[in-house]
């Protein structure tokens, strides 16, 4: 686990066993414990801030059971809280390879079709990888917690194959398709250090409101006749 928090840091606990940890700081554990300790939901970090922008590292279970699992249920508050479909650790400051993911679909029936966007149960998703499956594509627009306000289309592939642990540890490797496939490389690309305005149509760049007001439909060509992209 990397220690993204850019405060410095606190002296090691005395009672480490290994020297080398208390060269390297303070250990996951205590990064976990402190970020928790703190106000809820958990503050979310913006673009901007260095740990969006370093892979995170892989986890390794080290965490005690108990903690991580308080990890999870605070992360889950956060995505919800914000509110959004998807969180992953880095978000919150925590270079950790882990994201939540969740989507009631709350959009109108046309808009949903359109969209390929069905309810997403609650899920979580450790040291993930994606790939395209086939060469469908879908563009829409799509937000991020870490850049508050506004939205753009990015262009991604309609069905991946997802590849990862879940909570517990077991190996996942699934196809996911539609709008979950877009949370999925979305989060996934959080733990690579990429946003997604890496990969948007910058000329579709709209604010939460104009995409309210105009571009929230079934279909995107409005927009890409009115933006010019
Ligand atoms: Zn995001």
């Amino acid at each position: 686990m990397s220690a993204p928090d850019p405060q410095p840091a606190a002296p090691s606990a005395p009672s480490s066993a290994d020297p080398i940890d208390e060269v390297a700081g303070p250990s996951p554990a205590d990064v976990v414990r402190r970020l928790l300790d703190g106000p809820r939901p958990l503050p979310l970090v913006t673009a901007g801030h260095p740990v969006l922008r370093h892979p995170a590292a892989p986890y390794d279970f080290g965490l005690l059971p108990e903690l991580f699992a308080e990890l999870i249920d605070a992360m889950r508050e956060t995505m919800h809280a914000a509110p959004g479909v998807g969180l992953a650790a880095p978000q919150i400051g925590l270079g950790l390879a882990v994201a939540v993911l969740e989507d009631s679909a709350p959009v109108p029936d046309e808009v949903a079709a359109a969209r390929d966007r069905h309810p997403l149960p609650f899920r979580v998703i450790v040291n993930p990888t994606y790939e395209a499956v086939g060469n469908e594509r879908a563009a829409w627009y799509e937000g991020c917690l870490s850049v508050p306000g506004y939205q753009a289309v990015v262009d991604r592939a309609a069905r991946v194959r997802l590849r990862c642990q879940d909570e517990t540890g077991a190996m996942v490797d699934e196809e996911v398709a539609g709008w979950a496939a877009r949370i999925v490389a979305h989060e996934t690309d959080h733990l690579n250090g990429t946003l997604y305005l890496d990969r948007a149509v910058l000329r579709s760049l709209a604010t939460h409101q104009a995409t309210a007001a105009w571009w929230g439909g079934p279909d995107l060509i409005p927009a890409r006749v009115a933006l010019g992209f």
